[in-house]
Parts: structure tokens; C-alpha cells; sequence
């Protein structure tokens, strides 16, 4: 164990594990040995749903835990937050997202997407986090030590807002972030670590909420990008939408009923749509059954359909269409056609589905590469690269580009692209501005990402004021703007005189962004909610203690009856009595003391027992 975690230079690394942190499940890996692995959580599953639940009490559910009580408890369960992150309220994805979830997203003060659930309003990056730090909790409880930095993987196509926000939400799991990876890039190093190959790889990959697509060209460990492209709104989410609204107006057409707007009913719904979608990948016909599912006059009605491969495939087929036209635009991107992609590697749930097996292989006119598991390739990925970055003696030099172009603002709404889109990064562009007044102390810098001409129709990034600008007439003053997209696609924007040498000062008001107050705040919230967590740990550990015993006393008690007298007897039932009383109470020291108790009288039970 030791010797896996020395470093070639001998001293002791930190472990990093590799995070993919996706819209429905995600996966945590580690490099151990020679080759990454998934870790299991504690049900033994290799994948843990994304999904946050606020229970009676205050108490925080993640994973399947949580899956499990959304029925009955919707409005205060939290699914898909990554469709959220880095977004801004008003926007046409966060009003469609807010129309089909149970729980209610808010405008937060800066006008960004917030939660609402369990009585309080949550920043996307909070809800996050509670992921996160199960996945981190998963990897200590398999390592047996505590795990302080990660890769997390994003979709190619998040934007500086949402990686950002990926990284703050790290961050306020207690994590360092070390890298932010793109997903299919992340597959494709998963793919291609130390085989001898020299291809090019097309990674096609359709999770919950997501469609990525990226072209590399992989070779004696460089894994280079060369276009990417995807829809972040694009994902398995979407095929049950139709499946949900298909079996929706059909029951209304039978029964007068919509069941979209009776909340249990519909999570009741989509739970079977998806189920009966997934099942239909390996099946031809599936019947959706839900009892109870209604009520007309206080007669039950059950909801039964028959749902065959082929209707699913009807309803969903111009959205498979779609991720065929981007893969098209990004092998053209890339000035490829598709015989010149070697390799197709699918990744993500969705990609499952037959139909979308199919359309990949003709578009591309060839066999899908075998025997890589969808939901497993980006966290293992994102394993080997953390990996990578701990020990440079590893081959695997990762060169990624920026989905979207990133430019400034000019004068009348128009938009100047400064670096443009599938640009290998980190990369840095240096830019002169100059003031437009005489003596002007001051200029500002709007910068924004997309493709439009116009300005807003583009992502706006935030807003770079330059102050204390010397005087001069105008035209004068000579500022190197830099703007910068680093290895986790992240900008950056620093201005310098180059009249004066001096830097300039630059105030940065990121859109959506959180303060380094709110970080400081989510932080303390954690280890607050850490130490509760683990003191009801210990609560619990002493309670199962106490109601094992409690048990053991039971069991053996008929047969000790008879020698002990009816005093012993009646201050056993006693000491029975008061277990079961601080049990309830959940009293730390009455608990202790009465497992002390419990566990004399076990022994003596057993020793009269035994003397019989
Ligand atoms: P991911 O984000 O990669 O975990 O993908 C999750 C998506 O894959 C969800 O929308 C699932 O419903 C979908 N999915 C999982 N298994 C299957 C399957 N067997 N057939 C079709 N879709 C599936």
C-alpha cells in the first residue's frame, strides 16, 4: 500500500481520485497498481445517483438512499442539478428544466438558477457538493484514509460559468480540485492509456442529461483533441420525457385525467418511463404497469400499457437525429469525414439504447469498439489523469480545446472573438485597448462566450473594469489586455501598461459566480454538518450495540428463566425497558450505560445458561 502511493521521486503522494460527476449517476475512481479502478459504494454499486434528498429533521440523503424516498417525498428531492449549474435563472434551459422537476428552482441575488428544498434555498454548486462529498466518502471508506484532491470530469461543452462552478462545488466539499477534464476526453484517455495505438477516436457520449461529442487523434500518450462539440441539453432525460408524455396523454385520453399534474403520480411516471426505456434496450415490448396511479370518484384507476421497442423508437428518433447532425458539424470542424475516425467509443448510460447504437455505426459505417462500460470509461479516466498529474513519469499528455470561442463586447452590441472555438488549450491571447476620451481613468471589459455576432446572443462571462488608467489624451494609454483559458477551460483575464510596465488593477464580477464569502460560508456549513454526521455515526454504532444485545438477552432468556429468581428477572425486563427507552431518546450517555448494562447481564445470562 505504501509503495503504491510513492511517487518515483520517493516521497509520499496524495491520492487522487477521479470524479465523474453526472447528471443522473456518477463514479469515482482511483489509480491503484497499474491501472485504474471504479470504487464501490457502500451498497456494492459501481455508480451512486445523483440525486440529494432533505428528509424530516434536516437530515441530508444522497445516492440511492435518496432515489429511493422520491416518491413520497419529490418536492424536497433534488435530481439533475447539473443541468443547473453555471446557469442563470431566466434563462429558455433553466424554465424547462424548472417545469419538469418536483422541487422549485429559484432566482438566487445574482440572478443566478438556486434550489428550493427542505426548507431553504441552495446555490447549484451546495447541491453539488453533497454529491461530491459522498463520492469522496465512498473513496475514503474503500482507502481507509482521508482524500483530499480530485479530477472532476465536466461535459466538453460546459462553458467558463459551469466549470467554475464545478470547481466551487469541489471546493466546498472539501476537495482540491486539481484538474476539471472534459468528459469524452476523459473516456478517450480511459480508452487508449498505454495500448500501442495511433488513431483517431471519435467519443460519442449521451448520459442522463448531456450529449458530448469530441474527435481526437490518440498516439504515444498524446491525446490531443481536435473538435468538439455537444448540447447541453440533450440527454437520456429527454427520451423519458417523451415516454412520459406518451403514456401521459394516452391516459388522459382514456381516463380525462393528466397525470403530469398530480406530483406523486408523476414521479411515479417517470420512474416507470425510465425504467420500462432501459429495459426496452434489451427487450422488444415491455408493460408499464402503476396501480393506484389515479382516482375518479373514489374508483381506483391503474395506469397499464404495453410500450414495444418500436414506438419508443418513434417517439425519440429526431432526438437521436440530433446528435448525429452535431457529430456531423464536428468532424467538419475537425476536417474529417467519417472514414477517417478509426475508433468510435461509447460512453453514458443512453448510448445503450439500441437505436442509438445503430444510427452511430451507420453514420459512421462501422463496428462500435467493444468491451468498455459506458457509465464506468470517464471515471477512470479521470482517474489515470489525476494519476498523470501526481507523477510526470506516466505517459498521458492530455490536450484539450475550448468548445466555445471567447471574445469581448464591442461598440453597438457587436461581439470581437479573442480565441477562437477548438483551440488547444491552455492557450493565451494578448490584446491593446486604449481609452476613446481624454484623460479617461477608466475602461470596461465585457467578455463573453459563443459563436453569435451578436453580443447577446452570447454567454456572458462578466464584467473586467480597468481603473486608474494615467491620464492622457485619448488613444494614448497602451493596455495589454491577456485573456487566458487555462487546463480546466477555465478564463482568465490580466491587463498590463505596456507604456508603464505597471498591472493593471482588474475588477472581475463574474456572472453567477460564487463569493469567496459564500465559498467561506458552504465551507463552514460542511464541516459543521461533518461533525454532526459523524456524531450520529457514533450514535448509531452505540445503538446497534445496545438493540444487538437487546436481542442476544431475548434469545437466550426463555432458557435462562427458570434458574434465575423473579427479583434478577424483574430488574433484567427493567434494564430491557430502559435500552429500548434510550435507544429511542438517542441519549449518547444513557446508551453507553446501558450497553454496559446489557452486556453483564448477557454474560450472566450465559454463564447460568452454560452451568444448566
Ligand atoms: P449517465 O448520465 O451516463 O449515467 O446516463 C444515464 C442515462 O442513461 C439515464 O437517462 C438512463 O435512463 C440511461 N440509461 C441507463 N441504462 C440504460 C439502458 N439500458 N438503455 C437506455 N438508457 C439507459
Amino acid at each position: 500500500m505504501v509503495e503504491d502511493a510513492m511517487g518515483s521521486a520517493g516521497f509520499v503522494m496524495d491520492r487522487v481520485i477521479g470524479i465523474d460527476l453526472g447528471t443522473t449517476n456518477s463514479c469515482v475512481a482511483i489509480f491503484e497498481g497499474s491501472a485504474p479502478a471504479v470504487i464501490p459504494n457502500r451498497g456494492g454499486y459501481q455508480t451512486t445517483p445523483s440525486i440529494v434528498a432533505f428528509a424530516d429533521g434536516g437530515k441530508r440523503l444522497v445516492g440511492h438512499i435518496a432515489k429511493r424516498q422520491a416518491v413520497t417525498n419529490s418536492d424536497n428531492t433534488v435530481h439533475g442539478a447539473k443541468r443547473l449549474i453555471g446557469r442563470r435563472f431566466g434563462t429558455p434551459e433553466v424554465r424547462k428544466m424548472a417545469e419538469t422537476v418536483a422541487y422549485e428552482v429559484v432566482r438566487g441575488p445574482e440572478d443566478e438558477a438556486r434550489i428550493q428544498a427542505g426548507g431553504r434555498s441552495y446555490t447549484v454548486q451546495e447541491i453539488s457538493a453533497f454529491i461530491l462529498m459522498e463520492m469522496k466518502r465512498i473513496a475514503e471508506d474503500y482507502l481507509g484514509e482521508e482524500v483530499r484532491k480530485a479530477v472532476i470530469t465536466v461535459p466538453a461543452y460546459f462553458n467558463d460559468a459551469q466549470r467554475q462552478a464545478t470547481k466551487d462545488a469541489g471546493k466546498v466539499a472539501g476537495l482540491e480540485v486539481i484538474r476539471i477534464i472534459n468528459e469524452p476526453t476523459a473516456a478517450a484517455l480511459a480508452y487508449g492509456f498505454e495500448k500501442k495505438i495511433n488513431r483517431n477516436i471519435a467519443v460519442f457520449d449521451l448520459g442522463g442529461g448531456t450529449f458530448d461529442i469530441s474527435v481526437l487523434s490518440v498516439g504515444d500518450g498524446v491525446f490531443e483533441v481536435l473538435s468538439t462539440s455537444g448540447d447541453t441539453f440533450l440527454g437520456g432525460m429527454d427520451f423519458d420525457n417523451r415516454l412520459i408524455d406518451h403514456l401521459a396523454d394516452a391516459f388522459h385520453a382514456q381516463h380525462g385525467i393528466d397525470l403530469r399534474e398530480d406530483r406523486i403520480a408523476l414521479q411515479r411516471l417517470k420512474e416507470a418511463a425510465e425504467n420500462a426505456k432501459c429495459d426496452l434496450s434489451f427487450k422488444k415490448a415491455v408493460d408499464v404497469t402503476l396501480p393506484f396511479i389515479a382516482s375518479k370518484e373514489n374508483v381506483p384507476i391503474h395506469l397499464q400499457q404495453e410500450v414495444t421497442r418500436t414506438l419508443l423508437e418513434s417517439l425519440v428518433s429526431d432526438l437521436v437525429d440530433r446528435t448525429i447532425e452535431i457529430c456531423r458539424a464536428t468532424l467538419e470542424n475537425a476536417g474529417f469525414t467519417p472514414s477517417d475516425v478509426d475508433e468510435v467509443v461509447m460512453v453514458g448510460g443512453q448510448t445503450r439504447a439500441p437505436l442509438v447504437q445503430r444510427r452511430v455505426e451507420d453514420y459512421f459505417a462501422k463496428p462500435l469498439s467493444k468491451g468498455i462500460n459506458p457509465d464506468e470509461v470517464v471515471a477512470l479516466g479521470a482517474a489515470i489523469q489525476g494519476y498523470a498529474l501526481q507523477d510526470e513519469s506516466v505517459d498521458a499528455l492530455l490536450l484539450d480545446v475550448t468548445p466555445t470561442s471567447l471574445g469581448i463586447q464591442t461598440a453597438g452590441g457587436g461581439y470581437s472573438v479573442i480565441i477562437k472555438r477548438n483551440t488547444t488549450i491552455p492557450v493565451q491571447r494578448t490584446v491593446p485597448f486604449t481609452t476613446v476620451h481624454d484623460a479617461q481613468a477608466a475602461v470596461k471589459i465585457v467578455v463573453m462566450q459563443g459563436e453569435s455576432p451578436r453580443a447577446g446572443e452570447n454567454q456572458h462571462l462578466g464584467d473586467f473594469m480597468l481603473s486608474d488608467i494615467r491620464p492622457a489624451p485619448k488613444g494614448v494609454p497602451d493596455i495589454a489586455v491577456s485573456f487566458s483559458i487555462d487546463a480546466d477551460g477555465i478564463v482568465n483575464v490580466t491587463a498590463r501598461d505596456r507604456d508603464t510596465g505597471r498591472e493593471q488593477k482588474i475588477t472581475v464580477t463574474v456572472s453567477g459566480g460564487l463569493s469567496e464569502d459564500d465559498l467561506a460560508r458552504m465551507m463552514d456549513e460542511r464541516r459543521e454538518y461533518e461533525v454532526a454526521e459523524r456524531r450520529d455515526e457514533d450514535v448509531q454504532r452505540v445503538i446497534y450495540g445496545v438493540e444487538s444485545l437487546h436481542a442476544q438477552i431475548m434469545e437466550i432468556l426463555p432458557a435462562a428463566e427458570p434458574s434465575i429468581g423473579s427479583d434478577r428477572l424483574h430488574s433484567v425486563m427493567k434494564s430491557l425497558a430502559e435500552a429500548k427507552r434510550s435507544v429511542s431518546q438517542r441519549d449518547v450517555r444513557e446508551l453507553v450505560h446501558n450497553r454496559g448494562q446489557l452486556q453483564q447481564i448477557f454474560e450472566s445470562l450465559q454463564s447460568v445458561r452454560e452451568a444448566r
